[in-house]
């Protein structure tokens, strides 16, 4: 085990993506030694993650002081003294790691020669360099490393004056944790909707953040059908029902709960190796199929369909 990575912030969820409380989480990892921090130098090893950089890229960065770091869906978004906002996403297999040599024990510490500290890092943790593809130095002294074995991730830089034009952000749909998130706009969203329930929630027009994993998790503390169709929640004026009530507050809970989890691992975390489990155990019917449901007083067993190429996991005695 290493002293010298003090935070891994990764996941292990088999081919899912990053959704929203892991890039929450991946942002409350970050904030520490980037909030308030200067890009003291910017170290890119590739030229394009899932796009090519920008050529100015380091350029825009180097010298500028983060004064916020915030998330819109599953976007990082780093406020720059600049005027710049960097949108940074974790795509499949993204992850940051954190050196902060202000974490070690003083010992150690005290002996340290500053000059030494990238090589020191790099050296421990060799097997996972190739993928180091972005390398932020930080006036914090953190240097955050971003390592995406897939290349799916991505970085880009906006002026913030012109976010709202950003195709990227543009056409998201409400943050499900947000107050402008209600059965009433959900119901709206769903409104004649013939696709299925589980469908109109992957939509990040309807709702952004969610994914497959907090898709099935919702509908299943709902008690809803991912097979339903969406405007079962509304009446046909688009007003919502009882159901859009139960699935507002099922999406609510399950993030609000994956983002504590989250939040508990990344305090407890030290393993060097990137290769955290983080909500797994927490799952009620993803990636549960043949296991019994945990409803209290169901009797029913998960049952795994595919859904627009999806695995959808439900139990179909409880969700209706
Ligand atoms: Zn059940």
């Amino acid at each position: 085990m290493s002293s010298k990575i003090n935070q891994v912030v990764a996941f292990a969820t088999g081919c899912e993506m990053p959704e929203l409380p892991e890039v929450e989480t991946v942002r409350r990892g970050l904030e520490p030694v980037m909030d308030g921090a200067r890009f003291t130098k910017v170290e890119l090893r590739r030229r394009d993650l899932r796009w090519p950089f920008p050529k100015d890229f380091a350029a825009r960065l180097e010298g500028k002081t983060v004064t916020g770091l915030g998330r819109r869906a599953k976007y990082l978004m780093v406020d720059l003294s600049s005027g710049d906002v960097l949108i940074m996403h974790l795509g499949m297999s993204g992850s940051f790691h954190v050196f902060n040599p202000h974490l070690e024990p003083r010992a150690k510490r005290a002996a340290k020669d500053d000059d030494d500290l990238l090589g020191r890092y790099y050296h421990e943790r060799a097997q996972h360099a190739a993928h180091d593809h972005v390398v932020f130095h930080m006036s914090s002294r953190a240097i955050v490393t971003f390592n995406d074995p897939r290349r799916f991730g991505f970085m880009k830089i906006v002026p913030r004056a012109k976010l709202d034009a950003e195709p990227l952000l543009k056409r998201l749909g409400p943050e499900p944790l947000g107050n402008a998130f209600d059965a009433a706009t959900l119901a709206a969203a769903c409104k004649g909707k013939k696709t299925s329930l589980k469908a109109a929630l992957m939509d990040q027009r309807v709702v952004a953040g969610l994914g497959n994993i907090y898709v099935c998790e919702a509908l299943h503390r709902a008690l809803l059908s991912p097979k339903r169709r969406a405007s079962t929640i509304a009446d046909k004026n688009g007003a919502p029902n009882e159901r859009a009530e139960r699935l507002v507050d099922g999406i609510k809970a399950v993030l609000n709960d994956a983002i504590k989890a989250g939040g508990s691992s990344l305090r407890d975390h030290k393993r060097p190796d990137g290769e955290l489990g983080m909500f797994q155990h927490r799952f009620r019917v993803y990636d549960r199929e043949g296991q019994r449901c945990v409803t209290p007083g169901c009797a029913g067993v998960v049952k795994r369909i595919v859904q627009n190429g999806r695995s959808t996991f439900y139990c179909p005695a409880c969700q209706k």
